[in-house]
C-alpha cells in the first residue's frame, strides 16, 4: 500500500531569465513501512521533490502540474492550516545539516517539549515523558540530563539523534531524511542508519532517504529511483538495481564506486544541466557513452523490465 505518491509532478521557479522548470512529470510512491532511496548527483531535484511532499518550497517556486497524495490525501489541494497538521505530526523531516537544524539558543527539552506540545497535544509530565522516552529510543545516555543541554553541547550524531526524536515523539507515519549523513563521520553515519532501520523495523514507519551515498543504498534501502535532471530514469528493487542497472546513467553511478574500480576510478564526464539549460531528447545524452542518433532527438519514455523494475531509456527499446 503507498503511502505516498507522487504523480506527474512537474514544478519550476522564476528566475530573472523567466519560468525554469527543475522537475517534469516526476512519478514515484512510497510504500508503508519501506525504506525507499531517491540517488543522483546533486542538482538533479532530489530534495525539491521531497521538499514538494511537505510543501516546504521556496518563495519563487511554482508547482505546474501533478498529485501529491499521502492516505490517499491529495496535499497539493489542502488548506495550508490543514497541510500544518501533517507536517511534522504525519510526516517528519530529518533535514541535511544537523548542526543548523536545531536552535542554539533553546535547550534540547524546550525544542522537543515545543513539537510534543504543538503536535500531540501533551502538557506538563506527559510531555517531558514522552520527550525522555523519545530520546531513549534513539540511544541518548541519560536522556533525563542530556535534555537540558543547548544543540553546541551535543555531538554532530546526538544532534542528528535529537532530530529523529522529534520525528518519534510524534509519531510520524513517513520521515523524510535528505542527507542525514552527509555531516557526520562514517561510523556515526552507520549508527544513524542502524537507528532509522530499527524505526522502520519496530515501528513501521516509511522513510523516504535521499542520497548520493550508493553504498548505503545497497546496505539499507529496500527500493530505489535515480533522479537526474528533474526526473526520474530507473527505479527497482534493491536486489534487481544493483544486480542489474539498466539506465546508463545508473551503471555509471555504479561504475565510479571506489568497491568496483580496481584500477583508476571511472568518473562520468561533464556536468548535470542546470534549471536554464534546454537539452532536447535524453537529458543525459551530452553524458552518455551509449548516446544514439535518437537520444538528442526524443525524450525516451518508461519500459517496464519487470513488474517492479523500470527505466527511461532508449536502449531498452530495441
Ligand atoms: Fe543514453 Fe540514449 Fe539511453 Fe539517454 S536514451 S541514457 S542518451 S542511450
Amino acid at each position: 500500500m503507498n503511502i505516498i505518491e507522487i504523480n506527474n509532478l512537474t514544478l519550476g521557479f522564476n528566475c530573472a531569465c523567466g519560468f525554469c522548470e527543475a522537475l517534469h512529470n516526476v512519478s514515484f510512491n512510497l510504500k508503508k513501512g519501506e525504506l525507499h532511496a531517491l540517488v543522483g548527483e546533486s542538482g538533479c531535484g532530489k530534495t525539491i521533490s521531497a521538499m514538494s511532499i511537505l510543501r516546504l518550497l521556496p518563495k519563487n517556486a511554482k508547482i505546474t502540474g501533478g498529485e501529491i497524495y499521502y492516505n490517499g490525501q491529495d496535499l497539493l489541494k489542502l488548506p495550508e492550516r490543514e497541510m500544518n497538521k501533517i507536517r511534522g505530526a504525519k510526516i517528519a523531516l530529518i533535514p541535511q545539516d544537523p548542526m543548523t537544524s536545531l536552535n542554539p539558543l533553546y535547550t534540547i527539552e524546550n525544542q522537543l517539549l515545543e513539537v510534543i506540545k504543538i503536535h500531540q497535544g501533551l502538557q506538563g509530565r506527559e510531555a517531558r515523558d514522552k520527550a525522555i522516552e523519545a530520546l531513549e529510543q534513539v540511544q541518548i545516555p541519560c536522556p533525563e540530563l542530556r535534555m537540558k543541554s543547548y544543540p553546541h553541547e551535543f555531538s554532530g550524531g546526538m544532534k542528528q539523534r535529537a532530530i529523529i526524536a522529534m520525528a518519534l515523539a510524534c509519531n510520524a507515519e513517513v520521515i523524510i531524511a535528505d542527507e542525514p549523513t552527509t555531516a557526520l563521520d562514517v561510523t556515526i553515519q552507520a549508527q544513524i542508519m542502524n537507528l532509522l532501520k530499527n524505526i522502520k523495523e519496530k515501528q513501521g514507519t516509511s522513510i523516504l532517504l535521499i542520497t548520493h551515498d550508493l553504498a548505503l543504498v545497497k546496505e539499507n534501502a529496500d527500493r530505489i529511483s535515480v533522479m537526474y535532471s528533474g526526473d526520474i530514469v530507473e527505479s527497482g528493487n534493491n536486489t534487481e538495481f544493483f544486480a542489474c542497472p539498466k539506465h546508463p546513467y545508473s551503471i555509471a553511478l555504479l561504475n565510479s564506486l571506489p568497491a568496483n574500480n580496481k584500477g583508476r576510478l571511472e568518473t562520468i564526464s561533464g556536468q548535470p544541466p542546470n534549471i536554464q539549460q534546454k537539452i532536447n531528447g535524453c537529458k543525459f545524452h551530452p553524458r552518455c557513452k551509449e548516446c544514439m542518433e535518437i537520444c538528442s532527438q526524443k525524450d525516451p519514455t518508461e519500459t517496464a523490465i519487470s513488474r517492479t523494475h523500470s527505466a527511461k531509456c532508449f536502449l531498452l527499446k530495441k
